[in-house]
């Protein structure tokens, strides 16, 4: 059964004051009903596996990044470190050397280094494989403590590799769902996640952005988005189409 939500016309003088009138339960449906259309035209991949201390530090070379140059720097770091042990004595600049395709080097090297340190510290163990015995708040909780990780990093961690319900919402999702209607236009990446939380629902919330993402991507891109050929056009509510985002990437 298709699942209506009629699109309210928004000027371009007030798309924050027209955006922010639709009810949160519109927007639920609204989710629904693009998850409806995405759902048939991408194949969503399966959730990674990987030692979590390994996702992490992935998850953390990714941001402000390229998929491809982050690749790069986390095998460089993998192949320099095979023990994260190793890692941990290794001078800054060995590990600023390894990491330097990922930009920002110095500053991610540190990171890495003060997040092994308190491992060390803390658990007297380099991994994070404690984290599957705690609850998902609590989890979220640790995660946020460590340098460098906000919610869009902790909420990766948290649905991909421990499968608990938290929505990242990265720079496309953030992007592509404002547009679409389904997050508020005067939501900040940190309560878009608070909000995603909400209206998607749990078993929806790891297939959808992947979904967005891919859709992010590949159709409804920050520069041209291709509305004529997008499955979601005549249900998308093109709210502030032409404004500059892309913030999220920068809240971790
Ligand atoms: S209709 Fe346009 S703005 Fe809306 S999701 Fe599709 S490409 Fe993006």
């Amino acid at each position: 059964m298709s699942i209506l939500v009629k699109p309210s016309s928004i000027s371009n003088t007030s798309v924050a004051d027209e955006s922010d009138r639709m009810r949160e339960d519109e927007r639920r449906m609204l989710v629904l009903q693009c998850w409806e259309r995405l759902e048939g035209k991408y194949k969503i991949p399966e959730r990674p596996k990987a030692p979590l201390l390994d996702a992490l530090f992935r998850v953390l070379l990714s941001q402000n990044t390229t998929d491809r140059n982050c690749d790069v720097a986390f095998s460089r770091l993998k192949e320099r470190f095979r023990q994260w042990e190793e890692a941990e004595t290794a001078s800054l600049e060995d590990l600023e050397e390894a990491i330097r395709p990922a930009g920002m080097s110095k500053i991610r090297a540190s990171r890495i280094k003060e997040i092994l340190a308190l491992l060390k510290e803390t658990h007297k163990s380099l991994d994070l494989e404690f984290l599957k015995k705690l609850d998902p708040e609590s989890a979220l909780d640790f995660l946020l403590s460590l340098p460098g990780v906000g919610i869009k990093s902790a909420s990766v961690l948290l649905l991909f590799y421990l499968g608990h319900p938290f929505f990242p919402v990265d720079t496309h999702v953030y992007r592509v769902g404002r547009r679409l209607g389904v997050i508020p236009l005067r939501l900040d990446v940190k309560k878009a996640h608070e909000h995603m939380n909400r209206v998607v629902p749990d078993d929806l919330k790891y297939p959808f952005h992947m979904a967005l993402v891919m859709h992010g991507r590949r159709v409804c891109r920050a520069r041209n988005p291709r509305c004529g050929e997008c499955v979601l056009d005549d249900i998308c509510q093109k709210v502030g189409l032409g404004l500059e985002d892309g913030r999220a990437d920068r809240e971790d």
